[in-house]
């Protein structure tokens, strides 16, 4: 073999580049790679809403032996290293937790990401008749493209309340033989005003009205007969009225499952996996985890898209109640200083997703810092917009750490950034634990068509995302 030159060595020792995961994992790895992906695409097909995701998460924490807190609090049962915990907020958000070895005082190892996703809501006095349609008023959810979700296949889930306090849990449209719904658009030929339009205006918010009927109830003696039977139709599956629409929560989603993406079917083309990549990836990489030194807690939060307010949001005071209960189990004597040192001294992932650059819109990233499809789990030491403006921007000394425990686990990772400086920007749940004292870095998977109704994530990504968060949990 030819001896390399002076610049070459020198080159492969100084400059730093990115890999690409498909080139350099070994072939049992890129099984795994598959197996989990066909796992994620089941998650994503069976959480389509925050409730319905939580509710998966619950499901699949119990069957591994994870105790409610519920049961913890009242049977007065003392965790200790190893001992799986879940606590359920109202039914959207959800904490695990995995005991460790160092006392909680020490600080735990946290990875948050959220449950919700941009959606469209139904009103809270949806359903009316115009021009023999049924249709309903929405209020979009989260920052939507409005154009993208007109003529698209959608499905309703949600729960309805009724005031006797049973809930009925709705999902149609998602099953081969389930109707769907649309929202309308206008027909090229008649466009020409709309077309002239900018793009965030040519649909507008109380314009995306869901069709959802256009059969009359045979009556003479009534007015919006429409309306009545689908009512009717309503009423006599559900047992609702039009009342019960006041206490319900009703989210309209693309209809469908996740796909596979490309003919080397590397990708995973899907709603919602802002977040619910992360969510997924995070749950996995916590499920793999037995005794670790410091406790383990998995964090999926609810209500980030539209700024997490709320007493489901990260927001809530609900995660720190929880530490306080588990402070309140584990040690002789409560204090709130322990509580404020627990939460203090921990590590957090704050596990979201952002864009990946997309060959179609160069213009809006940077090339040399901007996350790619295929590259591994993205790092991002801040985020924010216009001299990084309500970001959290990540120390060195904890980067350095993340850094190190990825590298020693043969985490392929790189780093990213939201976006192009002055470009927009973003935020995340990491400056709100950031709060407590914690030390926060962004770390999640880059997306092509974020916040669209389908998105696109690389499964070496997906992939990496679980072993970078489970390294971090071991650590
Ligand atoms: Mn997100
Ligand atoms: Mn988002």
């Amino acid at each position: 073999m030819a001896k390399k030159s002076k610049g070459k060595e020198l080159q492969e020792a100084l400059t730093h580049k990115w890999k690409n995961v498909w080139e350099v994992i070994e072939d049992d790895e890129k099984e795994k790679v598959f197996e989990i992906n066909e796992e994620y695409k089941d998650f994503l097909d069976k959480g389509k809403t925050e409730r319905e995701a939580a509710q998966e998460i619950i499901k699949i924490a119990e069957e591994k032996g994870y105790i409610s807190m519920d049961e913890i609090i009242e049977k007065k049962i003392k965790p200790t290293p190893g001992t799986k915990i879940y606590a359920n907020n109202k039914d959207k958000s959800i904490a695990l937790f995995v005991i460790g070895k160092e006392k909680l005082e020490k600080g735990m190892h946290i990875v948050g990401s959220h449950l919700d996703a941009p959606r469209i809501d139904l009103k809270q006095f949806p359903l009316y008749e115009d021009s023999g349609l049924a249709l309903c008023k929405t209020h979009y959810y989260g920052g939507i493209k409005k154009y993208q979700w007109v003529t698209l296949p959608l499905a309703l889930h949600g729960v309805i309340i009724k005031e006797n306090g049973e809930k009925v849990h709705i999902s149609i449209g998602e099953d081969e033989g389930d109707p769907v719904f649309f929202i309308t658009d206008l027909l090229p030929h008649l466009a020409k005003d709309q077309m002239e339009k900018k793009m965030g205006e040519g649909i507008t918010g109380e314009g995306l009205n869901l069709l959802v009927g256009s059969i009359p109830f045979k009556d003479d003696e009534i007015n919006e007969k429409v309306k009545l039977n689908v009512l009717n139709i309503l009423h006599e599956k559900y047992g609702i009225t039009e009342e019960d629409f006041t206490s319900a929560e009703l989210e309209i989603v693309p209809a469908g499952k996740a796909r596979d993406v490309g003919v080397d079917r590397s990708m995973v083309g899907g709603y919602g996996q802002d977040d619910r990549v992360c969510v997924y990836t995070s749950l996995k990489a916590i499920l793999d985890v037995e005794k670790p030194n410091k406790t383990a807690v998995a964090l999926f939060v609810d209500k980030e898209e539209i700024g997490s307010v709320g007493n489901t949001s990260m927001e809530s005071k609900f995660f720190e109640n929880i530490v306080s209960e588990l402070i309140y189990l584990t040690e002789k004597n409560y204090s709130e200083l322990i509580v404020k040192r627990a939460l203090a001294n921990s590590c957090v992932l704050s596990a979201d997703t952002l864009g990946a650059f997309d060959p179609n819109y160069p213009e809006v990233l940077d090339k040399l810092n901007a996350p790619y499809v295929g590259k591994g789990v993205t790092i991002v030491k801040y985020t924010g917009a216009r001299g990084k403006g309500g970001s959290n921007d990540a120390n060195s000394e904890y980067l350095v750490k993340i850094r190190k425990i990825f590298n020693d686990n043969n985490v392929v990772w790189q780093m990213g950034e939201l976006g192009k400086v002055d470009q927009g920007g973003g935020g995340t749940i990491a400056y709100i634990l950031a709060n407590y004292g914690m030390e926060v870095v962004d770390c999640g998977v880059a997306l092509l068509s974020v916040h669209a109704p389908y998105e696109i994530a690389s499964k070496a990504d997906v992939y990496m995302a679980y072993k970078g968060y489970n390294a971090f949990y071991n650590a």
